[in-house]
């Protein structure tokens, strides 16, 4: 909506008066220090990736200040955590937890509450505590970056491995409680988790797997980052894409480095992807497909340029595929349709065996044509692919967001069956939604052997209301026309995530129904990120909050 008055700064949080917040405020900066409480009352500014702001979402899709936080704080322990979600339940202040905010496409530091304050973990979190070479694992605060990551390992001088997403300036920790994935045999971040040091919402610290078995003399469990499950019930999962807990340590297993080569395929055809997946799932499964890899349309091969839209096409409307083809073939993949990026690993002899099945079974495919790095030009996308499959940050998956002026993005991400059909019903409903909108269709298959990740990249000109509200609104459709087919999204922006949980609803909601008895249970004022992942305490519930 416009707004027609300004509003007082900073943006309060629900039924509290200023003068009460003032004075929660003032018994914050008294008990974790003066500098350790900001509040958010200066202009927004969306930065850009490597200076984002933890105030907003930098990639706002409705107005800019629609998901402010009132105050940024910036506890340095666990124990200051504890002092935190104490006093957010004294003041029944929301509170919402972030490891680094760069969950961009996904609400970055964005509190689904307007006026929450934002618990910025990795500001001063952001320790490698351990890294143990024999056990081939590391134990990490929030603040942890793959980059910072990866140069503790390297200054180890061990040959390990960690795993990176498309982008390595996100938390290590942050990604895998948000279920995120990379590209390495390793690249389930959640999977190869092994241990969580938690703040649970009344204040309490617990330690999950081996952790909560004391080692000798007060020391951590010497399992703790060796033996996920521990004892009891495998409480883990429930920290994930959740509002159970502030998680503040977590474990993760290395990979010991090995020999790899990327390589890439393309297909030349635009409806031989039924095809490309049914040859995919065996070798997926069989595991001759080494990592996750990734299907993509050759539309990406132009964005991934970093060259604006506008260098390619200038006209209304989504650029239609005669102009992408005209550029294709001027570019190292050529006339085709679709461009297969995947990774082998092992001594040479595994991966010469492998890559031979792998040339013989997508050969059988008519017109395709396998790739190596050597024989494509140094500013390639597949150099970038070869870096981030063998677990080395980088950032060139930014380049995308030249598409348009003031690109923003995101994503739509439903789990497709490992199929053709599947995917195919998939894709479809997605062109013609994004006909319907006008906006370019991206989409990316991540394969992991049993199912695909479907991730459908919605550029936007964050300037722009039109556009913002295309994407919006073609977001909102998708969700709805995949559920009706009986597919969901693995993870979903913030704002959307009401609308994805209630896809979920087998049963009369009864899984829904089942995390807010664990939700009331563990969080009975309501203070720790409500609304998240569509989970609303009762203090909220059927209020008007849900969207
Ligand atoms: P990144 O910077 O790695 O992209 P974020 O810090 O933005 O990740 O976190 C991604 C999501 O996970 C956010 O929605 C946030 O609420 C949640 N989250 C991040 N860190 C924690 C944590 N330590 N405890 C609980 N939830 C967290």
């Amino acid at each position: 909506a416009e707004r027609t008055q300004a509003e007082e700064l900073p943006i309060l949080p629900p039924e509290i008066t200023r003068e009460r917040f003032n004075e929660a405020v003032a018994e914050l900066r008294k008990d974790i220090g003066e500098k350790n409480v900001e509040l958010n009352d200066k202009p927004l500014i969306d930065g850009w990736y490597m200076e984002h702001p933890n105030t907003h979402d930098a990639f706002h899709i409705m107005e800019q200040d629609d998901t402010v936080s009132s105050a940024t704080v910036y506890p340095g322990s666990t124990e200051e955590v504890q002092t935190v979600v104490r006093w957010a339940n004294k003041y029944l202040i929301p509170i919402y937890p972030i490891s680094m905010g760069r969950n961009l496409g996904y609400g970055g530091a964005a509190p689904r509450i307007r006026g929450a304050v934002v618990l910025d973990l990795g500001r001063r979190m952001d320790k490698v505590l351990k890294i143990d070479p024999d056990n081939c694992s590391c134990l990490v605060e929030p603040g942890v970056s793959y980059f910072a990551l990866y140069e503790a390992v390297q200054a180890t001088g061990y040959p390990l491995w960690i795993d990176t997403p498309d982008l390595g300036g996100g938390s290590v920790l942050g990604n895998a409680v948000d279920r995120g994935v990379g590209y390495t045999p390793y690249g389930d971040h959640f999977g190869c988790h092994c241990g969580m040091e938690v703040v649970l919402p009344t204040g309490e610290v617990v330690r999950t797997g081996m952790g909560a078995l004391p080692g000798k003399n007060g020391e951590d469990n010497p399992c703790w980052q060796s033996f996920q499950y521990g004892y009891g019930p495998y409480s883990d999962g429930i920290f994930t894409q959740s509002n159970f807990g502030i998680v503040t340590k977590m474990g993760f297993w290395l990979m010991p480095a090995t020999d790899h080569t990327s390589y890439m395929i393309t297909f030349r055809d635009e409806d031989q992807y039924p095809e490309i997946m049914s040859t995919i799932r065996p070798l997926a499964i069989n595991k001759v497909l080494g990592n996750v890899p990734q299907l993509r349309h050759v539309i990406q091969e132009l964005a991934v340029t970093g060259k604006p839209k506008s260098y390619f096409y200038d006209g209304p409307g989504q650029i239609p595929r005669e102009v992408i083809r005209k550029w294709a073939k001027e570019m190292p993949c050529g006339d085709c349709s679709w461009v297969f990026y995947g990774t082998v690993y092992g001594p040479d002899e595994f991966r010469r065996g492998q890559l031979e099945i792998i040339r013989r079974e997508f050969g059988k495919i008519d017109g395709s044509r396998l790739m190596l790095p050597e024989e494509l030009p140094e500013d390639h996308y597949l150099h970038s692919r070869v870096a981030v499959c063998s677990g080395v940050p980088v950032l060139r998956e930014l380049d995308w967001l030249q598409w348009l002026p003031n690109g923003a993005h995101l994503f739509f991400a439903p789990i497709a069956p490992t199929s053709g059909e599947d995917v195919k019903r998939l894709f479809e409903l997605c062109r013609k939604r994004h006909e319907e909108y006008g906006i370019d269709l991206f989409p990316t298959l991540c394969v992991a052997s049993r199912e695909s990740h479907v991730i459908v990249n919605l550029v936007y000109d964050r300037s722009s209301k039109e556009s913002k509200a295309k994407a919006y609104n073609c977001l909102r459709a998708m969700i709805a026309d995949a559920a009706a087919e009986g597919y969901g999204e693995y993870r979903t922006h913030i704002l959307f995530s009401d609308q994805v949980a209630g896809t979920y609803n087998w049963n009369n909601n009864a899984l829904m129904r089942m995390n807010e008895a664990l939700k009331d249970a563990l969080d009975p004022n309501g203070i720790l990120a409500p609304g998240k992942n569509g989970i609303w305490p009762k203090r909220f519930r059927g209020k008007g909050w849900e969207i």
